[in-house]
């Protein structure tokens, strides 16, 4: 392939140009905004300003289309643990138990994260990354697209173009335009606000634990996520279902008091506050459904969160975006139609789609379809998360798949199955751990204000 083009300088639009560049001549990135030189937020990615935590596949994937990115990123101030041993996930108001899990995880802020892989993709041979370049829509000839048009008037040929402009890709609408259906939307209505703050981060915060991640319980559709990053900061997000964190510190400290579990209104009621605080809502969870379309124009590909938005609590869209670029370069080198992309698209965001969609049907004023099969698995888990509090094996497990490297079904294996009976009316002895009376929860069910 000669040239190819892909719209959007986020994360999945850089990491798709990595792994184009080892097959075409050319790769274009183009961006709507002014890229900066150095790592300062800019509009068309408005999220950098909240917690971005990197889950363990996708972090293992960047490395494999950029060698060395993490290196890099550890120099800068990024810095690694064990996403077992140093991390706080709390599911239903329980502490996971801690133990060693060799599972390694990368610990570094959005900024500068974006800003590093932009530095290593813009370096690789062929690659030009270019701003101030907002795409108006696509030419074509026939069924074949041909390239994009910019605002500015100019055109831009390619072999193939791919969109990886986000959540708020006109895609639907171009394809209109070229006389393509466009494709069938899911949407999990989640109404969800994020609330931002930064904070000043002393080694003794939280015991020296770098990490929070506090799941929404049904008697509390709140959550939070406390992520050390570099330069001695913590990013501390808080998200309400239906409700919106405020932003001024008293009232955040306050709203953090009524999360399912104490440890992130432990933190920001003693931290030294850095900035003012920021918002973000995110109204729905949606999944375009490209690999269904009977038609699709050759020479085009979607790739990221225009493909599929998660609700971003569960950290997921990175990592996702990471592995289909991987796949839509084997795709590429191999000259197939669309639909072979999209599906294999499908396989990836089916099982991180399926945990989001079951997690967030099980809250009260969630809209979208609960199946029985959705019920079912809601309250499985509730009594796995019960037994995972004492049982590290099952800790284990849950992170192995919330990270993306096993599929949920491996939760319903029958080693877990067992252990999670078990679990819930007994004492369990974790492989590592001590035995400790389940059923008990290391934390109170609820905290209000
Ligand atoms: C509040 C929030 C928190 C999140 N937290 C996490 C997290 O913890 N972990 C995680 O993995 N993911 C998280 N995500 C998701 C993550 O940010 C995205 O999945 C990731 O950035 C990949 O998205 P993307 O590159 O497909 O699209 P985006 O990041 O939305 O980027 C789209 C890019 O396209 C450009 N663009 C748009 N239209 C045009 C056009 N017409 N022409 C040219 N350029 C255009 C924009 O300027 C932008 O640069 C979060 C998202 C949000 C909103």
């Amino acid at each position: 392939m000669r040239h190819a083009v892909v719209i959007g300088a986020s994360v999945s639009g850089l990491l798709a140009a990595a792994a184009l560049s080892r097959i075409a001549e050319r790769v274009t990135v183009l961006d709507r905004d002014r890229l900066p030189g150095e790592d300062v937020h800019r509009r068309g990615t408005a999220q950098s300003r909240h917690a971005h935590g990197l889950l363990a596949r996708g972090l293992e994937v960047m490395e494999l289309l950029l060698p060395g990115l993490t290196v890099e990123l550890m120099e800068r101030g990024a810095f690694g643990g064990d996403l077992q041993a140093d991390c706080r996930w709390i599911n239903e108001g329980r502490r996971l138990a801690p133990a060693p899990g060799r599972m390694p995880g990368l610990l570094v802020s959005r900024l500068l994260l974006e800003g590093q892989i932009r530095r290593r993709v813009s370096a690789l041979p062929g690659v030009e990354v270019a701003g101030e370049s907002q795409v108006a829509d696509l030419t074509h000839s026939g069924d074949w697209v041909t390239g994009v048009r910019l605002v500015s008037g100019e055109t831009v040929s390619a072999g193939l173009v791919v969109d990886a402009s986000g959540r708020g890709s006109r895609m639907p609408a171009w394809l209109g335009q070229l006389g393509f259906p466009a494709p069938a939307e899911e949407r999990v209505e989640i109404d969800l606000t994020y609330t931002t703050r930064v904070f000043r981060r002393r080694p003794d915060d939280l015991a020296g634990d770098p990490v929070v991640i506090m799941a929404a319980t049904r008697a509390v559709p709140r959550a939070g996520v406390a992520l050390a990053m570099e330069g001695d900061r913590w990013i501390v997000t808080i998200g309400g279902y239906g409700d919106a964190p405020p932003a001024d510190l008293d009232s955040f400290v306050a709203y953090a008091r009524s999360l399912p579990a104490p440890d992130i209104h432990e933190l920001v009621s003693r931290a030294e506050p850095l900035d003012e605080g920021t918002h973000h809502r995110t109204p729905a969870s949606v999944r375009r459904r490209y690999e269904r379309l009977p038609r699709f124009p050759r020479g085009l590909a979607v790739v990221g969160d225009a493909v599929c938005a998660f609700n971003p609590i569960y950290g997921q869209g990175m990592s996702v975006a990471a592995v289909e670029a991987l796949r839509l370069g084997e795709w590429a080198r191999r000259d197939r139609p669309a639909r072979e992309l999209f599906r294999s698209i499908a396989r990836v965001v089916d099982a991180p789609w399926d945990i989001v969609a079951a997690n967030d049907l099980r809250l009260p004023g969630v809209r979208g379809r609960r199946t029985a099969k959705i019920k079912m698995v809601n309250a499985y888990l509730e009594r796995f998360h019960r037994a995972a509090e004492h049982d590290t094996e099952l800790g284990r497990r849950f992170l192995r798949v919330a990270n993306l490297l096993d599929p949920p079904s491996a939760l319903l294996r029958p080693a877990c199955l067992f252990r999670v009976l078990r679990g819930g009316s007994d004492v369990v002895r974790g492989d590592t751990g001590d035995a400790v009376p389940a059923g008990e929860p290391s934390y109170p069910a609820r905290h209000q204000n």
